[in-house]
């Protein structure tokens, strides 16, 4: 088949073949996997009506659009799809345990607390927290580290429950977003003296959807006005139909404060999770498990806690989460034990790792410390191309002129303490709306103090800097002074926004409005030799100044625009402006084209301030 000519580059047509592309490749991507030129798929893409450049990463929709186009079927390989294959280039498969089935050990639930604000979950974790008979005896002070384990008694045996110690829905689904299942069991807490509220409802309708099964715990029985048989009742309309009702649902009433009902809450998940789940793992082979959540610790460096959820992660491992990696220099209970090793339904804490995972990551133990570099290498670029494609905003065209102006782009770099705050941050300032004219681009994002390499990539790309809570490290500091890279530390999200958008803003070409200054009527002209023609005028209105712009108006329409008064004059004197009612002599420069009875209509362009 004759490759059809685009713009006059040359495009291969492809037969319905197809290619399979990363979310978020880029054109000259595509270009490269089909054997055709950039700049022809760009054409192409610009006649459907969408202009981007070749190295720009370009959404799924338009990838397919464009395939449908030239001939190809184009497969945009999702992340998690793509992540499974970089695995197994290692032969690593994440998320299947090994083994025998016999050889499982039965291993604690993993749960999560969630309910409408202000209904007792934090309080809830707290108090299921202190009634850890063995915490108290180890004496340790509990600290937050994301999740925690308690052990309780049932039935003479001693059993332990992992809490996720986030309580909310956007800890759960974010983590079920990135394919994480990690909570076996939901705690739905309702208030007794308020009832079903909407984030009941969503709660309830995350935990359904995963197919995980509900403990509810009706909370705040102290409370005078609590009416424990109203829950009940109402969350036998969502599904939810208690066991003394005849239902399967486990309804268990507490109070936080005074911490009644705790130890039958506990019980109860546990009876839930014996009899409906078969919690069980392999102890044995190489552990996997999940980011619980991600930080900085200002003495040990990057700290992820982690929740094993199969295997036994122990001191030395070699281990990737997500695009960090490193050699499990310790691991650290909530009460800030040192721990040898870590079995499933385990949180922990590792130090060790290079750089932050985020919250949602999956955790593997490999081999060799070379091969989780190269999983982390990978899958950081990975990040970064899925990022750009989502972030940098579409610029959807009008008309071929706006398509030639050049988009600017303001790009930053922001680290900061902690991987939640630099994802609020970024997609918070995302959100900002300036102007199509302009776009915001996060070149780069990371977690820790802004290092010398941070600036070094600023001077490449001209960027400001966020340091969010967090400071430029030793050189880094001289190194932006000497070159002057604008770096700005916040510690209040809001504040940053602010900036930043001002900066947009000052980015923004100014616009124009034109100002009348006034018009004045030709009486007269006059030839002057070496000057040309000069308007003896009378000013009808407003004030003709010198060297301001000028269009002459012959029988109301223009004759002649941009225009400019170069001569002024009253009498023989030159005159910088001359008022309504007074009769002064006009020069437009070389326009000579002036009669009896034009109008000269002079205005200046004044910048308008935006709002
Ligand atoms: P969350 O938004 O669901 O995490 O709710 P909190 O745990 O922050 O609790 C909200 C408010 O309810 C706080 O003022 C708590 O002191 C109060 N509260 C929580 N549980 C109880 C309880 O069992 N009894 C009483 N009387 N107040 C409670």
């Amino acid at each position: 088949m004759a490759a059809p000519s685009m713009g006059g580059v040359s495009l291969p047509r492809g037969n319905g073949q197809t290619v399979r592309l990363p979310r978020g490749a880029s054109l000259t991507d595509l270009a490269e996997r089909i054997n055709a030129q950039p700049a022809a798929l760009v054409t192409a893409l610009f006649h459907l009506g969408e202009m981007v450049t070749a190295t720009q990463s370009v959404n799924d929709e338009t990838l397919q659009l464009l395939g449908a186009e030239i001939g190809w079927v184009i497969q945009v390989v999702s992340p998690e799809d793509e992540d499974r294959e970089l695995l197994e280039t290692f032969d690593l498969t994440f998320g299947d345990e090994e083994g025998d089935e016999e050889d499982w050990s039965s291993r604690p639930p993993v749960v999560t607390v969630m309910g409408h604000v202000d209904h007792g979950k934090t309080k809830l974790l707290d108090a299921i927290r202190d009634a850890n008979v063995v915490a108290r005896e180890a004496g340790g002070i509990t600290q937050h580290i994301g999740a925690y384990q308690v052990v309780t008694e049932l039935e003479g045996l001693e059993r332990p429950i992992t809490f996720i110690d986030t309580p909310g829905h956007e800890s759960f689904t974010a983590m079920r977003a990135r394919g994480a299942k990690v909570t076996d069991i939901v705690v739905l807490v309702v208030a007794a003296d308020d009832g079903v509220m909407p984030q009941t409802v969503e709660a309830l309708n995350h935990a359904q959807a995963a197919d995980v099964p509900i403990v509810v715990a009706v909370n705040k029985v102290d409370k005078e006005g609590a009416n424990p048989a109203k829950i009940r009742q109402q969350l036998t309309e969502y599904g939810l139909v208690a066991e003394e009702y005849g239902g399967e649902t486990m309804f268990v009433d507490v109070s936080a404060i005074t911490r009644q009902g705790i130890d039958d809450l506990l019980a109860a998940i546990l009876l839930t999770a014996d009899a409906s789940l078969d919690l069980r793992a392999n102890t044995e082979q190489d552990p996997q498990g999940v980011v619980i959540e991600g930080k900085l610790d200002k003495g040990r460096g990057p700290v992820a806690t982690v929740l094993v959820q199969r295997g036994t992660l122990r001191q030395g491992d070699s281990i990737v989460a997500g695009d960090a990696y490193g050699r499990v220099r310790s691991l650290l209970d909530e009460h800030g034990n040192k721990l040898k090793e870590a079995l499933p339904a385990r949180p922990v804490q590792v130090v060790g790792l290079t750089s932050v995972p985020r919250a949602g990551d999956t955790f593997l133990v490999v081999e060799e410390d070379r091969v989780a570099r190269q999983i982390a290498d990978r899958r950081q670029a990975r990040i970064r191309n899925a990022q750009n494609a989502s972030m940098r905003k579409r610029i959807s065209l009008e008309d071929l002129d706006a398509a030639l102006k050049e988009t600017r782009q303001l790009n930053l770099i922001i680290k900061g303490d902690n991987s939640g705050t630099v994802e609020a941050l970024e997609e918070a300032l995302m959100k900002i709306e300036v102007d199509d004219e302009i776009a915001l681009r996060v070149i780069h994002r990371g977690v820790g103090g802004i290092t010398k390499s941070d600036i070094d990539l600023a001077l490449a790309d001209d960027v400001i800097v966020l340091g969010f809570n967090v400071r430029a490290e030793g050189q880094a500091t001289e190194l932006a002074n000497r070159e002057g890279v604008d770096v700005r530390y916040y510690t209040v999200i809001y504040q940053a926004i602010d900036e930043i958008e001002a900066a947009l803003k000052g980015m923004l070409k100014p616009i124009y409005e034109e100002i009348q200054l006034g018009t004045a009527e030709v009486r007269e002209v006059f030839r002057v030799p070496k000057i040309g023609n000069v308007a003896g005028s009378l000013v009808r209105s407003g004030t003709i100044v010198r060297n301001s712009k000028a269009r002459l108006i012959r029988d109301g329409a223009v004759v002649a625009d941009n225009l400019s008064v170069e001569s002024l004059r009253r009498f023989k004197d030159d005159a910088t402006e001359v008022r309504e009612g007074y009769e002064c002599g006009i020069g437009l420069g070389s326009f000579n084209d002036i009669k009896v009875d034009d109008v000269i209509e002079t205005f200046e362009m004044r910048e308008k301030p935006r709002d």
